[in-house]
């Protein structure tokens, strides 16, 4: 169902994640126990729904790395929730970006985990931008942004998102468990600095812990002339916890915008996304976009695969599916590569029924491991 709003049609409070609400607390707790580092994936299973009839993929998030110096609150259960082992190393990567080039992927994000973390992040992306995709972009909780923005600039890099889900500090490190804010906006200010222009902001909103900010930041992101985006929380992983509650819809953000934009269709980018945008009304070169994760879900035009960590190549965010081509990428093997790719491809889920994130696969996966 579409409407004036263009992003209420609602499939939104589906059965599935109301009846996972659960009352645990929303931040600052949940930093008990060391969890096992268990990212499972089952090498060939077919829990989804199959028979995927969509298109081939064109578009990968790759996570560099499983490593993150946040731990937010929806993403992840504390700090200490363990990393995974065994990560590629860099030449297994490069064998990895070139079987991907091969078999037709146009657009890359890199992605985790925190993806500058990665002690080479710079050469990864210039080994990528080397490899000529129409795409290259990277998205970050921008702590290590004000160092790396040139370098990655100069790598190469097209695009950066950078997730930011309130302007207050204290809430910031609630919220992060321990982020600092002023880092973050050195970040954005050196990735201004350094070029990357039409800077994309992720900003996930929670009823009760930041839905009261939808309209400074966006302000203040349109001050920059950066792209403010507005995420529903999605019940994966421990956004599971937190959807039943905390669930503010698409629609509800944009109303709450109504006076700073045009009354128009939300409109999405071809190729580059989910994301559907709206044009500021005092400057319709200025615009923002929402991401409807649980409202309306997105899978039919899906057209993307997921790398993880490990070199997991994974055909959905919200299942423990996928084909392990780390053997292959570690010989050095591109070809081999792209057969498990092929096999990978054929377990995504039918995007004609499959309702992504809010399926109940997605609260046991990792999305660090799997890139968000
Ligand atoms: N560390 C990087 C960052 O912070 O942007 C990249 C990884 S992070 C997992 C990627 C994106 O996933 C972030 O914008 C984050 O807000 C979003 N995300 C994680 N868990 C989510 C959830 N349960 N619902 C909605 N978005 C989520």
């Amino acid at each position: 169902m579409s409407s004036s709003t263009g992003l209420d049609s609602a499939r939104v409070g589906g059965d599935a994640p109301a009846q996972r609400r659960r009352s645990l607390p929303l931040v600052g707790g949940g930093e008990g126990g060391r969890r096992a580092a268990v990212i499972p994936y089952r090498d060939g299973a077919r829990g989804a729904p199959s028979a995927h009839a969509g298109p081939a993929p064109r578009s990968v998030r790759i996570s560099v790395t499983d490593r993150c110096d946040f731990a937010c609150t929806y993403c992840r259960p504390s700090r200490h929730d363990g990393y995974t082992d065994g990560r590629l190393m860099t030449p297994a990567w490069r064998t990895m970006f070139e079987a991907l080039r091969d078999a037709g992927i146009r657009r890359v994000r890199l992605t985790g985990g925190e993806p500058l973390l990665h002690p080479e992040i710079v050469s990864i992306v210039a080994s990528l931008a080397a490899l000529g995709f129409e795409d290259l972009a990277l998205t970050t909780n921008a702590s290590q942004l004000a160092r790396l923005a040139a370098p990655l600039r100069d790598a190469g890099l097209h695009r950066l998102n950078v997730s930011i889900d309130t302007l207050d500090p204290s809430r910031f490190r609630e919220v992060t468990r321990g982020g600092e804010l002023a880092r973050v906006l050195e970040g954005i200010d050196a990735a201004i600095a350094a070029g990357f222009s039409s800077i994309k902001l992720n900003t996930v909103v929670l009823r009760g812990v930041n839905d009261d900010e939808i309209e400074r930041i966006a302000l203040w992101a349109w001050e920059r002339r950066m792209v403010p985006r507005f995420l529903e929380v999605m019940p994966i992983a421990e956004g599971a916890r937190l959807v039943g509650e905390h669930l503010v819809t698409a629609a509800e953000m944009r109303a709450r915008l109504a006076e700073h934009l045009l009354q128009e269709e939300a409109i999405s980018d071809p190729g580059l996304g989910p994301a559907r945008y709206v044009r500021a009304r005092r400057d319709p070169s200025l615009r923002v976009g929402f991401i409807t994760g649980t409202s309306d879900t997105f899978c039919e035009s899906c057209d993307r695969l997921r790398v993880s960590s490990t070199g997991v190549l994974r055909p959905c965010l919200a299942t423990d599916d996928g084909v392990d081509a780390s053997r292959e990428a570690k010989a050095g093997d591109p070809a081999a590569i792209q057969r498990r790719l092929d096999e990978a491809w054929r377990l995504k889920p039918d995007g004609k029924v499959w309702k992504g994130c809010t399926e109940e696969t997605a609260s046991a996966v990792s999305i660090r491991a799997i890139g968000g």
